[in-house]
């Protein structure tokens, strides 16, 4: 969500900054802009819409600047205009970019326009340039001046601050919004994501929360959240991807769905064997834990919240372990009570999903036995602030709506079932069961991808609907939600997932010939259930599209198309069936033109409440 860019340096950096956005453009956005300090001037250039249009805008006379900060914005506070656009400006004279949200911009605001001060914005952010503008009057330097600003700042915030007065400074701070210090040679850069400046260093600090620190050219200077001079380890990243990468294919979304049976590969790599699970996968120490482990409790949001609910049919049936999962933004408002030897386990992508963050950095309080997080970005706040961690090793996921992270943390979610199951008495027939299914999930992956051409085809029959509901049943369910999220996310199309056993209670009134109703349907031992679900369908006039098994023996006719997934084992048929459903919900986004990679109004890592 939303992006950061920075850079000081003696060469032109206005190339850097828009390379920069370009990079983090898949994380979400609706406008975008950039400060330049030039011989004593500060150039601000802002456009809504894409960086495309930002650059467009930029030429030799506004384009020209040894230090500069860009950003792209994902509104929170004041609507999509260019006035709202970052960077914003305070005394002529001081420029900041904001990632986050400043909680207590109300009164702020208040208090400095009492002082003289003009807003020329809506956003929370224009508090952050007034409130240093003030400080900065009585102090000596701009970092002195932003120590002292975020004493007064409640909220999440990623900030850089510069001051055209200063053109060899940034100033940057971290409070809840991921921040990354690039060390160039006689230049240095600041990000919210490595990603963005993975052109001009491999060499990054990352920031911790409360920190604040003062970038020159040569030097970098951190102060902690206790006001501690600090040093910080440098990494050397590793990261291969090159976001402008789609590898021939005509979105990153598409790319990632083709990924899938490889990525899986190297998540399971090294880590199952015939055997059975390595030991301590999850961290070290992990199998005391897990030996003790009488619940788990999962907490996460969106996509990762479907995994997790899948995890809890998988840790019941198959590990014999209580489970329970919540949405984090419900978790961590509410007052909850805490089952003895419980471990905690949080799912996100990007690790910095702020209500995930949140949720943990609550649960750690309130006596969770330990925590867990699946995630599919090392050192990323999830995963440093969690005993345990499990890398789902999906690589660089840019499209927006997320396809190859979940099916790498279901996939991660099937071995914590073997690492805990082990201790709780699983049968070795269940155990050789899932390990079986593991072994064969990446072939049966490709083959499920063989079923694109006839999904396509069938897209074509979703693009006047308006709704459409998915059913399922089991360890299915939460593929039907993931598979309805999906449709919702890229083609605009209202859809809503029921548990097939719900029909009756309600959405049944629902049926007629303009509601598509998409059944998952493998062979397992809830299959009939679900045949008289489809037939409650039929019986009111309603048009399915079933992914079945071929056993399953439904068969194509004027109110249903089938669609024949190959034959899987039950444990990851969860794993199996999500791959039809990405793709019937590309292809009808294709049809209906949406922003397939980046869907309106939405955002990659959500770093905001
Ligand atoms: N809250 C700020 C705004 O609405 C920053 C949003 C963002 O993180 O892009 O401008």
């Amino acid at each position: 969500m939303c992006g950061i860019v920075g850079a000081v340096a003696e060469r032109n950096v206005v190339q850097i900054l828009l390379e920069g956005l370009r990079r983090l453009e898949y994380r979400g956005y609706d406008s975008a802009g950039v400060a330049l300090i030039h011989n004593d001037d500060l150039n601000i250039v802002r456009r809504i819409g894409k960086v495309k249009a930002l650059s467009d805008a930029i030429n030799d006379e506004n384009g020209l600047g040894t230090t500069g900060i860009a950003h792209t914005r994902w509104a929170t506070h004041g609507g999509v205009t260019e006035a709202n656009a970052h960077p914003h400006v305070s005394s002529e004279r001081f420029a900041v970019v904001h990632n986050g949200i400043i909680e207590n911009h109300k009164s702020l605001r208040e208090s400095l326009t009492a002082k003289g001060y003009r807003f020329n914005s809506d956003t929370d952010t224009e508090t952050i340039a007034h409130t240093v503008a003030d400080i900065r009057k009585g102090t000596d330097t701009l970092l002195e001046a932003v120590l002292s600003a975020v004493k007064s700042f409640h909220g999440a915030y990623g900030t850089v601050i510069v001051d055209k007065h200063d053109p060899s400074t940034m100033v940057v701070a971290r409070s809840g919004s991921p921040l990354v210090i690039g060390l160039g040679i006689g230049e240095n850069f600041i990000a919210s994501d490595q990603m963005a400046l993975l052109p001009v260093t491999r060499r990054f600090i990352f920031l911790e929360e409360g920190d604040v620190a003062e970038i020159k050219r040569e030097s970098v200077r951190i102060i902690d959240a206790n006001g501690n001079d600090v040093e910080r380890e440098v990494t050397e990243s590793n990261v291969e991807h090159d976001a402008g990468d789609k590898a021939g294919y005509r979105h990153y979304m598409l790319k990632e769905i083709y990924e899938q049976p490889s990525v899986i590969r190297n998540t399971l790599q090294g880590r199952v064997s015939p055997d059975g699970v390595a030991s301590d996968i999850f961290g070290r120490g992990s199998d005391e834990i897990f030996a003790k482990t009488e619940h788990v409790k999962i907490i996460a949001c969106g996509t990762s919240y479907h995994a997790g609910m899948t995890a809890r049919y998988w840790l019941e049936a198959f590990a014999g372990v209580s489970c329970d999962v919540e949405i984090a933004s419900e978790f961590r408002y509410r007052k909850s009570v805490v089952k003895p030897n419980s471990l905690l386990v949080t799912i996100s992508q990007s690790g910095e999903t702020a209500d995930t963050l949140a949720a943990l950095k609550l649960a750690k309080e309130s006596g969770y036995m330990s925590s867990l997080a699946i995630c599919n970005v090392d050192g990323s706040s999830l995963v440093r602030e969690s005993a345990l961690s499990f890398m789902t090793r999906a690589g660089a996921e840019i499209g927006v709506a997320s396809t190859k992270a979940f099916t790498t943390q279901l996939a991660g979610f099937l071995m914590l079932v073997l690492a805990i199951g082990k201790h709780k008495g699983m049968s070795s027939e269940q155990e050789q069961a899932i390990l079986q299914g593991l072994a064969e999930l990446p072939s049966k992956l490709e083959e499920t991808l063989a079923l694109a051409n006839e999904i396509d085809d069938l897209a074509e029959e979703f693009s006047d609907k308006h709704h459409s509901l998915f059913l399922g049943r089991g360890d299915q369910y939460p593929i039907a939600m993931e598979g309805a999220l999906k449709l919702k996310e890229i083609s605009y199309i209202h859809a809503e997932a029921y548990a097939s056993g719900e029909l009756k209670h309600g959405p049944l009134a629902l049926i007629d010939a303009d509601m598509p109703v998409i059944v998952v349907a493998p062979n397992n031992e809830l299959l009939e259930k679900l045949q008289s679900n489809v037939e409650e369908v039929r019986a009111r006039g309603g048009i399915m599209y079933v992914f079945a098994d071929k056993d399953a023996q439904f068969a194509s006719d004027e109110t249903m198309r089938v669609v024949n997934v190959p034959h899987c084992s039950e444990a990851i048929a969860p794993i199996v069936y999500t791959l039809p459903l990405q793709l019937l919900s590309y292809y009808v986004a294709l049809i209906k033109g949406t922003d397939v990679d980046q869907p309106r109004n939405l955002a990659k890592s959500v770093t905001v409440e």
